[in-house]
């Protein structure tokens, strides 16, 4: 079986931010962000080849790609990078992937207290809804994984709220809580080495379980609202008069798609 790790770094062990911030490459975090990164991965990845897997991709997906060291990656990888992607997943279409594994994932925007939660890019979206229902990346990529690649998440890493609000939409999932949130940019944290003990045990509990996973739907056509930040993306993706698209407030759009496919 074939397996993808997605790797975003908000969710990682250790990692808390600074305020009024996305988490980027001026971090005073971000070094070490990436270096656990490799460790959550490479733990990961040695659990889902000891059961057995025959092939892990391993995307790197925060903000513009091309965090992680590849050297230190387990060199049985192969690593989907870089920007301008067709869509999310792009490359393993082909693959006959099996399941999805969510790494260092993050609670959704509009989350109170919970570590850098934020959905899509904290600069500009206070919420995304589909048919109603806020999501955050957690539930994007597993609708995305579905769509694209007919594959179930089976596994996210995240604080308590991203895995909470992941195991309300994807109950089959296994989990590790890597820190338990006080504030945006406060939590009291694992130690990064007890949640790479969790990691390994937890993967190969998902791997174990492959059969009751499930693939991540939502009734189509979707509904999509999109609350920005400011009110001038709200005013010019509305001046743009795309067909379709409302204004239901000044900072919010409201329209429909057919596919979620359509939502990137
Ligand atoms: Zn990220």
């Amino acid at each position: 079986m074939n397996f993808v790790i997605a790797v975003d770094l908000e969710g990682i062990s250790g990692v808390v931010g600074t305020p009024n911030k996305g988490f980027k490459n001026d971090n005073i975090q971000y070094k070490f962000a990436c270096e656990q990164a490799l460790r959550e991965v490479n733990q990961a990845t040695k659990a889902l080849y000891d059961c057995g897997a025959k092939k892990v991709y391993v995307w790197d997906n925060h903000g513009s790609s091309l965090n992680l060291d590849y050297m230190s990656l387990d060199k049985r990888v192969d690593i989907l990078a870089g920007v301008g992607l067709k869509h999310r997943f792009s490359g393993l279409e082909d693959k006959k992937i099996s399941g999805v594994l969510l790494i260092g994932y993050h609670a959704k925007a509009n989350t109170s207290h919970a570590i850098l939660a934020h959905t899509c890019d904290s600069s500009k979206y206070q919420y995304i809804k589909l048919n109603s229902k806020t999501v955050g990346e957690i539930e994007i990529d597993a609708l995305l994984a579905t769509a694209n690649i007919n594959a179930p998440v089976i596994f996210i890493s995240s604080d308590n709220m991203g895995v909470s609000q992941g195991e309300k939409s994807l109950p089959w999932i296994k989990s590790v809580i890597t820190k338990h949130s006080i504030g945006r940019n406060a939590g009291l944290l694992k130690h990064p080495s007890t949640v790479l003990d969790e990691i390994y045990s937890s993967v190969k509990d998902a791997y174990k379980n492959i059969n009751n996973m499930k693939k991540y739907k939502i009734k189509s056509p979707i509904t999509v609202e999109i609350r920005f930040l400011r009110l001038e993306d709200a005013q010019s993706v509305s001046n743009s008069k795309t067909k379709g698209i409302s204004l239901i407030d000044p900072y919010t759009i409201k329209y429909t798609i057919n596919k979620i496919m359509e939502l990137y």
